[in-house]
């Protein structure tokens, strides 16, 4: 019994049309991930999710494995990267998880990120902090207005099948 989850971002956003890690999606980075025993419903500390095991090997068995101290076995496998891009809904899509046993509760980002406005422009690198409202400069052609980005906020979507 397996369940779909995706990993999307849900910001505030003024003329942006995609952010992803600094340096791309094959860049070496980790997320962290809060877990929920399906057993016992406690919560895990945050486990390290790492980018770096995806682009190298996208089958590898799973990408968590976590045994709860009610001795339930809980995984947790990256089944795609969905790129950052920003939908019509005004959500980021970063990734979908395949998780057996226990659920993703909450997302930490502890690294550098990267967006681009809607002419493709590259923005400066800026740090993923929830509740505050980093603002990055488009690093070309920047005429008018400064994209900003508000309010930064990753969750988990339960999908269908
Ligand atoms: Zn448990």
């Amino acid at each position: 019994m397996s369940q779909l989850f995706e990993l999307r971002i849900s910001p505030e956003i003024e003329e942006i049309s995609c952010m992803e890690p600094a340096g791309g999606w094959s860049s070496n980075n980790t997320f962290r991930i809060k877990l929920k025993c399906g057993n016992c419903k406690d919560d895990t500390k945050f486990l390290p999710l790492c980018m770096e095991k995806v682009t190298k090997s996208p089958s590898c068995n799973a990408h968590i494995i976590h045994k709860c101290r009610c001795k339930n076995v809980g995984t947790v496998q990256i089944v795609s990267l969905l790129h950052g891009h920003l939908t019509k809904n005004g959500h980021i899509r970063i990734m979908k998880l395949e998780c057996k046993k226990m659920e993703p509760v909450d997302v930490a980002f502890d690294f550098q990120w990267q967006a681009y406005d809607k002419n493709g422009n590259l923005s400066d690198e800026f740090e993923f902090t929830a509740g505050v409202s980093p603002r990055f400069n488009v690093a070309q052609n920047m005429t008018t207005q400064q994209p900003q980005v508000t309010g930064l906020r990753g969750y988990f979507e339960v999908m269908d099948g």
